[in-house]
């Protein structure tokens, strides 16, 4: 990388420290670049905004579409700003392609909050790999961390492989589910329930009222019979009308008292030092089969080896064996 470029990611770094929010921005553009010649400058970026970060409260939120998530989002964050809080929201959504509708889509989500001095809303680009797109929202987090945030909302579609990517980096992992009741419950998968430190069931209103307090009591019930992964901290099943902005106070006097709870442990540091673990890990294997897929010779053998295992010539494991020894011959 050239002096300029670190110079600039420098700069960079000390206007969003300092609360620019154009430059905070920039800076989440060029972290989520794919060019390969901002790659290091993003580092560089990363690394000096570093210091500054970590000091937010990582909330991450997921459930079907339809569920409430923006409207319910958009509640709590004006709730937020009005008691002084600085709020950002990513929204991840692996599902959807780069030109077609994110989810933010067409329609205006979070309107009014969008407008909120106090807020910053960023959809991460789609499109990209899982690996990729968690990476980006992890290192946007930081990036808002730094710009002063000290509550990021990371909001995920609940189709069932993005959570497990938003849980590893957030504080507390909740999720919203419609009034429907314990059928609705087991045609969620079972490993993103038991990622859950909150449920929220919202739509409490109207004719749904007796619907939703019913599946309080069964997701209540069935949350009982999983293992909670803290044993100080048994998941609530909370409930909420995000169109009234009834028991939004609630959910966030409920990530107050999780986050005393994992403090009180030291559970919260222990937490978030596996995370940056995790994201290591993943971030060699991502390297890893990234120079595996680049490498010319395993490019070159690569179709004609699985050939042969997908006809039983030679087993998987020779195949792979065979495969990633090429990458120590250069
Ligand atoms: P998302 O896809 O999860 O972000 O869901 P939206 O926030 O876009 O909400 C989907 C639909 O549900 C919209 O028509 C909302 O007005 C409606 N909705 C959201 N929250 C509530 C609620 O608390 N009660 C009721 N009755 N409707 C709601």
């Amino acid at each position: 990388m050239t002096k300029a470029g670190i110079q600039e990611a420098a700069d960079l770094a000390g206007k969003v420290v300092r609360g620019d929010r154009r430059a905070l921005a920039r800076a989440i553009t060029l972290i989520e670049s794919t060019k390969s010649g901002h790659a290091g400058e993003a580092e560089a970026l990363l690394e000096a905004l570093l210091p500054a970060s970590g000091k937010s409260v990582r909330i991450g939120i997921s459930g079907v579409p339809g569920v409430g998530k923006s409207t319910f989002i958009e509640r709590f964050g004006l709730h937020l700003v009005g008691q002084g809080h600085q709020v950002a929201v990513l929204a991840v959504d692996p599902s959807s392609k780069v030109s077609g509708g994110s989810i933010l889509g067409d329609k205006t989500r979070m309107e009014e909050l969008s407008r909120h001095p106090q807020a910053f809303i960023r959809p991460t680009p789609t499109g990209g790999t899982l690996g990729g797109v968690a990476r980006r929202t992890r290192e946007a987090m930081l990036a808002c961390e730094a710009a002063g945030f000290d509550v990021v909302i990371v909001e995920t579609v609940g189709v069932g492989q993005s959570e497990t990517a938003v849980a590893e980096m957030v504080d507390i992992f909740l999720l919203m589910l419609p009034p429907g009741g314990g059928d609705e419950l087991q045609g969620i998968k079972k490993g993103i329930v038991e990622l859950a430190d909150a449920v929220i069931v919202n739509k409490a209103d109207g004719d749904l009222k007796p619907a939703a307090d019913r599946a309080v009591a069964e997701y209540y019930a069935a949350l009982g019979l999983l293992r909670p992964a803290n044993p100080n901290w048994r998941p609530p099943v909370l409930r909420c009308s995000a169109l009234l902005g009834e028991g939004i106070d609630e959910v966030w006097q409920t990530v107050q008292r999780h986050r005393e709870v994992m403090e009180a442990g030291d559970a919260r540091s222990g937490k978030r030092a596996a995370q940056a673990g995790a994201w290591m890990w993943a971030e060699i294997a991502d390297g890893l089969m990234r120079r595996f897929k680049e490498h010319p010779e395993v490019a070159r053998q690569l179709a004609g080896m699985e050939r042969e295992v997908r006809a039983g010539k030679i087993t998987p494991a020779a195949a792979a064996r065979r495969l990633v020894s090429l990458l120590s011959q250069d």
